[in-house]
């Protein structure tokens, strides 16, 4: 790391005041990652970039150090690890993350606001930009997950759009079955097999699940045929594998990645809530995250973070 941080930085042209980048250390990075944590990125196995995380006391993360080796610019290296460096903050539970550009380098904070920071603050010598990460929810077993989707459908409205992430056996259609709990939805909740999607009419009042399993569909084109417009407006409509496919099915959305744990012998997923549009607001993601009615659940994040 310290080695792709000094050829990153070196490679700049010089400023004014200097970088204090080139005065790391084997040390100094190592008392950052203990503190914190970070991303390398090896291209073969030469050293291609690294990028340091630090969580701050206010649920900030800073990322600090990013680094491309000039030998492995513009191969999308820095937004693959940007994307990490997301997930990571947010699984430390970290709820926004923000960076130092320097006002040198107007491209580089083009750079940030096409990957969704905006400009926070003006310091001496250039600028803080920021962006909302995702919020993460610990979810121990399969009853919490219901918990989860029954919580996550009390705030649901007819129009929603929830597009769900995750690998086979995730717990997607878990969720999923919660979420229909939480809405009063009659007959299973399955994954659609066969069947590509199903109606289950709400006999609590609430808005109709339409339950879409995207997986055997390559397009959105392909989406379309489902006739889900239809149903849209008067139900919740929940997509599994419906990232790159489903987006314009509603352009405010809520995106939830479910994640197994790395350990095998672990049933805990990992669940990222990101809000689309101004339907989603930080606050109403804090309900779903926070609602007063979890205390198990916030205290098992509360204890890993
Ligand atoms: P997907 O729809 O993502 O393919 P499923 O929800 O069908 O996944 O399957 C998840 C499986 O994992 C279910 O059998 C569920 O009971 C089990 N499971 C075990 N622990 C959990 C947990 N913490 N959250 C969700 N599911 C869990
Ligand atoms: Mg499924």
């Amino acid at each position: 790391m310290v080695e792709v941080i000094h050829a990153a930085f070196g490679a700049r042209p010089p400023l004014d005041p200097p970088s204090t980048a080139d005065s790391e250390t084997p040390e100094s990075v190592a008392a950052a990652l203990a503190t914190g944590t970070g991303v390398y990125a090896t291209v073969g196995d030469r050293p291609a970039g690294a990028i340091i995380i630090e969580p701050g006391d206010d649920r900030v993360a800073t990322l600090r150090r990013v680094s491309v080796h000039p030998d492995f610019q513009r191969h999308g290296i820095a937004s693959t690890m940007v994307e990490e460096c997301k997930l990571l903050a947010a699984e430390l539970g970290c709820i926004r993350v923000e960076l130092l550009a320097r006002k040198e380098f107007p491209e580089l904070i083009t750079y940030w606001r096409h990957r969704g920071f905006t400009v926070v603050r003006e310091v001496p010598h250039g600028v803080v930009l920021g962006r909302p990460l995702p919020r993460r929810v610990l979810v121990p077993t399969t009853d919490d997950m219901h918990a989860l989707g029954a919580r996550i459908a009390d705030r649901l409205q007819a129009g929603d759009v929830i597009i769900a992430t995750g690998d086979l056996g995730a717990g997607k259609t878990t969720l999923t079955q919660g979420i229909g709990r939480g809405l009063g939805a009659a007959g299973q909740i399955i994954s659609p097999t066969f069947v590509l999607s199903r109606i289950h009419q709400s006999s609590t009042g609430r808005p109709d699940l339409v339950h879409v399993d995207a997986y055997r569909l390559s397009s959105a084109a392909e989406l379309d045929d489902l006739d889900l417009l239809e149903s849209l407006e008067g139900s919740v409509t929940v997509v599994e594998w419906g990232e790159g496919i489903a987006e314009s099915l509603n352009p405010e959305r809520l995106e939830i990645m479910v994640l197994r744990s790395a350990d095998p012998t672990d049933d805990t997923r990992t669940v990222l809530l990101a809000g689309v549009g101004d339907r989603w607001t930080e606050a109403e993601l804090d309900q779903l995250v926070h609602p007063g009615a979890s205390e198990s659940l916030d205290q098992e994040a509360v204890s890993r973070a």
